[in-house]
């Protein structure tokens, strides 16, 4: 292998008919089917990540159009028009990439040029590419012709960010949601790959790289071709090459977490350092390791995770270590972290930091049980010795005066992971007796069961109402959105149904 091979394979291995796509079979059933029924929609919408096949299919289909035996499902790929499709020198099919030139002159020529018949072959046919990219003139001009598309035109919109497409264009497209491979997929089209490539590479190898491209075939490609260009054979090579997180150290990070061990996380992170890992990127790594753990540990095992069995049981085992609630605050303080190591000068220090606050959480003991634990303060706590002081009357003893600070420090005191999470809070704002907390979007206290519980411990220790709003951040940064963007993370709001706040209150032992 030489460095030519580098992102060869992505081009080599392209699908040249339906049946060779991989994934996206409900994508390919109803558009073999509209081919075969004369019933192709004029505009289409192929949304979807980067790297899952929309061009790919589109160019499929311009070629089941207009092969010289069909229209058909099945491509013949010998005729001159089907070769002239694949080698992209088709004058009738035309692929404008909103991206470069955000598309204004080509949408004025495509509005020239559209009402012509096709030169050579059966039906024009426009794949535009990233075209939520295209300009609101450019939109407008796209849009008239959609409106009367000419019986010879098909137009192919493919697009990685589809709200972005006015709601104008896309209510005249039928749309076609691509979605991303699952891993097992992924592995075995690699594994697919390697052998036709005559290449001995270490499945271990293949299972990381496609667990690092997310579910797309291109990136989980190109990823193959630098290993293979690398000479990568090993698991530990590759480890190196990509300077990507080894599952062992990310396990002995989380379990070093799990059992409050402030040495071994700096140890570790020493470690993580002198290997050249890349800090935020072990970062990210560790929260999804412990978003795995909570999924696993609220379903009890039951939903699916898509990973090699050596790891699931590594994280079943952990798994079984931890509360649901500790990993969620786990989770929480991991994922909000993220952002500041990110933009830290000093990376090093500020993953350290993180850490550190992580083991900090505390032996967290389920939020009913910390409030069951406050409640009983009232017999026993400074704020009954003081009552006494004034009152003869032990019981219903009158809003001691307290501040908002003081009482946070007296909750912590009690209860180190709820006094934790009331300080990242600001201090609420009082406004006639009430007081208004805020809370960012995600927070364990939008539960409304726990709101209320602290409504109740603010009424009966400071004597005031409580009112909790929530709060979203407005600018989410591109490395966040990313985060959200990834499929663990939009599982997980999934399965906790949208907000990660949604937890059920803990039942007995
Ligand atoms: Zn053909």
């Amino acid at each position: 292998m030489n460095s030519m091979s580098y992102l060869v394979l992505a081009r080599k291995y392209r699908p040249q008919n339906f049946d060779q796509v991989v994934g996206q079979k409900h994508v390919v059933r109803t558009l073999k089917n509209a081919i075969s029924q004369g019933r192709l929609a004029h505009a289409l919408l192929f949304s979807g990540i980067r790297g899952v096949g929309k061009t790919t299919i589109a160019r499929i289909l311009a070629k089941a159009l207009n092969c010289e035996q069909g229209p058909t499902p099945e491509p013949c790929n010998e005729c001159s028009a089907c070769k002239e499709i694949t080698e992209g020198r088709a004058v009738d099919v035309q692929e404008i990439d909103a991206a470069s030139n955000r598309g204004i002159d080509e949408i004025r020529e495509l509005r020239e040029n559209v009402k012509f018949r096709p030169a050579r072959f059966r039906y024009k046919v426009y794949i535009i590419d990233e075209a939520h990219m295209l300009t609101r003139e450019a939109f407008n001009a796209l849009l008239k012709t959609l409106e009367e598309p000419p019986p010879h035109v098909h137009f192919i919109l493919a697009t990685t960010e589809p709200q972005k497409i006015p709601v104008t264009i896309l209510s005249r497209c039928q749309r076609y949601e691509f979605r991303r491979l699952p891993w097992m997929e992924l592995v075995e089209h690699l594994e697919d790959v390697s052998r036709k490539e005559g290449v001995q590479i270490e499945k271990e190898v293949l299972e990381i790289i496609a667990r690092e491209a997310e579910g797309s075939v291109r990136d989980a490609l190109s990823l193959l071709d630098q290993a293979i260009s690398s000479g990568v054979k090993t698991r530990q090579e590759l480890l190196d090459l990509f300077g990507l997180t080894d599952q062992l150290l990310l396990e002995e990070t989380a379990r070093a977490i799990l059992k409050r061990d402030m040495a071994s996380c700096f140890t570790l992170v020493q470690k993580a350092f002198e290997q050249g890992l890349d800090l935020v990127h072990f970062a990210q790594d560790l929260t999804e390791f412990f978003r795995n753990l909570l999924v696993l540990k609220s379903s009890s095992g039951k939903v699916f995770l898509d990973m090699p069995e050596s790891e699931l049981a590594a994280l079943r085992a952990l798994s079984l270590e931890a509360e649901t609630e500790e990993l969620l605050l786990l989770f929480q303080t991991l994922l909000s972290a993220v952002e500041n190591i990110r933009r830290s000068p000093l990376p090093r220090l500020s993953l350290e930091l993180t850490l550190a606050k992580a083991c900090e959480v505390g032996k967290v003991i389920p939020l009913e049980k910390l409030f069951a634990k406050l409640e009983d303060l009232k017999k026993a706590s400074a704020w009954q010795n003081e009552a006494a002081k004034s009152s003869e009357a032990p019981s219903k003893s009158p809003p001691r005066d307290l501040s908002w600070d003081a009482f946070v420090r007296k909750v912590k005191e009690a209860s180190p992971p709820l006094g934790a999470l009331l300080e990242t809070l600001a201090s609420p704002e009082e406004k006639d007796g009430t007081l208004f907390l805020k809370i960012p979007e995600g927070s364990l206290l939008e539960d409304k069961t726990y709101r209320q519980k602290l409504a109740a411990l603010v009424s009966e220790h400071l004597g005031k109402g409580l009112e909790v709003e929530t709060f979203s951040s407005t600018n989410p940064s591109p490395l966040r959105q990313k985060l959200i963007e990834k499929p663990v993370v939009q599982e997980v709001l999934k399965i906790f149904g949208g907000r990660i706040a949604q937890v059920k209150p803990y039942e007995g032992e």
